[in-house]
Order: structure tokens, then sequence, then C-alpha cells
């Protein structure tokens, strides 16, 4: 394990100054940041940690009904808390399903959103594209958790589940940067160009930090939930998973997990159908499948085709049944 400096500003701009500095990487609960460190696959000189920054663990609802998430709130917290279950369910299911009581006693929404990729090429250091090699070790290789959707050229998927909720929700991400410069941007945004970036999976520049999540008044309440498809049925990450939201103003917001680099949103026309309502068994079944025209599983995964395209059939029959 290298040595590095560890740095708890008490100020957003003592953390963004700190972070400017070549090497800084943030710090949330550590329970990805030092697993990588230790395996070397990242190697940061100073770990600023964000925890202590003011209102970094706050959760507040908004008088229009919204809710602004501290990055450095807790996994658990977010599991707990009573607004997020009642109004935003989706996103308080899929934090109750993240790895164990621990994990998410340790590990910070900030943290979950920034992991890095679980691909065992990647996590054993092999030289796979992320590491810099000519090509993806699993695309040829042991591709079982790998990507249906999406050429690469990495394959692995996002592990993170509140990001596909949060993405269903149409939650913001409020970045931080140094000069205390901040930007605001859309969960798709984040994660853009995942597969094809060599250093992350975000578009965070270097120095930047998330440094808030806000969930919009029109995602609250409606019907809304999260389903996550596991190899065990004790803590693991996603096989496959699905946000199902049925917004109040009757929108329909549908987007799958561990199929894809980040966060797949079905094509929006799909959305449509489901959210004008009156389906039928066929209809239903013919909509998934369009919905996972596009997928090109990989030679060990198809199955998470069909993992997909039941989680789906699902989610339309309790959203989409209804007449609109
Ligand atoms: C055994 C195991 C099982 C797991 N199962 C699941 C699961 O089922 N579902 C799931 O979603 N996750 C799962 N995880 C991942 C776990 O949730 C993450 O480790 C955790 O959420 C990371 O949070 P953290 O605060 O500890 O992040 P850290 O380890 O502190 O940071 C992780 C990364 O994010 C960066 N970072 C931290 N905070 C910020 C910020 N505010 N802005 C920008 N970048 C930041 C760090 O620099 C680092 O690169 C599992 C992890 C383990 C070890």
């Amino acid at each position: 394990m290298t040595s590095f400096r560890y740095l708890a500003p008490a100020t957003r701009a003592d953390a963004t100054a700190a972070l400017a500095a070549p090497g800084a990487a943030p710090l949330g609960g550590g329970t990805d940041l030092l697993v990588t460190i230790k395996e070397r696959i990242a190697a940061p000189t100073e770990l600023v940690d964000l925890r202590r920054l003011p209102g970094a663990r706050d959760i507040t609802v908004r008088d229009d009904g919204g809710i602004r998430i501290g990055s450095a709130a807790r996994i658990a917290d977010l599991a707990a808390h009573p607004a997020i279950n009642v109004n935003f369910a989706a996103l308080a299911q899929a934090a109750a399903s993240v790895g164990t009581p621990a994990l998410r006693n340790m590990g910070t929404i900030g943290g979950n959103l920034g992991q890095r990729i679980r691909c065992w090429y990647f996590r054993r250091d092999l030289p796979c594209w992320k590491h810099g090699g000519a090509e993806c070790l699993a695309w040829k290789g042991e591709n079982q958790y790998h990507a249906i959707f999406g050429r690469g050229p990495c394959h692995a998927v996002h592990p993170s589940d509140p990001a596909i909720a949060l993405t269903a929700l149409e939650a913001t991400v409020e970045i931080a940067g140094a000069n205390g410069a901040t930007r605001t941007i859309t969960m798709a945004e984040l994660y853009d160009g995942a597969a094809n970036n060599r250093d992350g999976e975000t578009t965070l520049a270097d120095g930047e930090m998330i440094a808030a999540i806000e969930l919009p008044a029109e995602s609250a309440g409606g019907t809304q939930y999260y389903e996550k498809v596991m190899q065990r049925g004790a803590w693991d990450f996603a096989l496959t998973s699905l946000a199902a939201v049925r917004r109040t103003d009757g929108n329909v917001r549908l987007v799958l997990g561990g199929v894809a680099a980040a966060p797949y949103r079905v094509n929006e026309s799909i959305e449509e159908d489901v959210a004008s309502g009156g389906l039928d068994g066929d209809s239903i079944d013919a909509l998934a499948e369009r919905a996972l025209y596009d997928a090109e599983p990989l030679s060990q995964n198809g199955y998470k085709v069909w993992q997909a395209a039941a989680l789906l059939r699902r989610a339309m029959t309790t959203l989409g049944t209804a007449r609109a």
C-alpha cells in the first residue's frame, strides 16, 4: 500500500483547494477507495475527507417536497430517512439493497456514485483496456457479469444501486470545483462516456467533487420501486436491476442496472407507451422486447437479457395496465 496524507478540511473552499493538488482524491467512507489503493489500482497522495464539511451529511426536505442530500450522507441514512421512504421509495429501496449493514453505515452516497467498476480483470490489475491494454479482457474472456448494452471499449457495468434509482428519479448532481465554482449536471451527464474513460467512470474533472444530490419535487410520490436480482440471497452486487417510476403527473421512467457502463434508461417512446396505460399481456411482451432490441450480450451473459425482460414486464404490468 502506498503512503498518503489524510486531510479533513472544515470548509468547502479548503476542500476544493486541497482537491486541486495533483494526486488528491475525495474520501467518503473509504470502503472502496482504500480497497483500490490496497489493490494498487489507485495511488492518491492525499485523501481529502469530505465528511466534516458543513451540511455534507445533511438530508434536507425542501418546501416544494424535493430533497437535497449532502454527498457525505451515509447510505444507511438514505435507506432509513422517513421522507425518502415515503416520497422517493425507489431510492430508499436501492440504498437498503447496498452491500451489508457495515457498508451502508460507512459508505456515503458521493462515494457510492464514485466507486470504481467491479470487473475482475480491472480489480486484479491485469492489462485490461482501463489499465492501458489494447482491449477489454472480459470481451473475449470471463464476462458473465458484464454489460449487454454498449460496445465498449470497456464492457464492465456500473456497480451502484442508488445511481439507478437516482437516474429514474431524475436527480441532479451538484459538482464543486476549484475557486468556488459549482455546476449542476444530470445523472446521465455524470456517467457520460463511462465505457470510454480509462481514468474513471464519471465526468468529474481533476479537483472536482460531488457536493450534493437534488431530488426534484416532480419525482416525489406516485408509484415507484427498485428491484434487484442477485446471485446470492445475502449481500451482492446486482446481476440486473430496475428502477420503475410512475410520477404523479403520469410520466414513466424505467432505468435498468447491471446491464451497461452507466444506468440504462429505456427508450423514451416505450416509457410513453407504458404511461398511456391500458397495456395487455401481448403489448407488454412486445414493449419489453423492443426495450431490449439493442442488447448485444457477450458470450456468457445472455441470461441478463431474460432477467431484464422479466423485470421490465413486471414493471410494465405494475405501471402500465391502468388507463391513463
Ligand atoms: C463487499 C462489498 C459489497 C458491496 N455491495 C454493493 C452493492 O450491492 N450495491 C452498491 O451500490 N454498492 C456496493 N458496494 C459498494 C459500496 O457501496 C461502496 O464501497 C460505497 O458506497 C463507497 O462509498 P464510500 O463513501 O466508502 O466511498 P469511498 O471509498 O470513500 O470512495 C469511493 C470513490 O468515490 C470517490 N468519492 C468519494 N466521495 C466523493 C465525492 N463526494 N465526490 C466525488 N468523488 C467521491 C473516491 O475518491 C473514490 O474514488 C459494495 C462494496 C463492497 C466492498
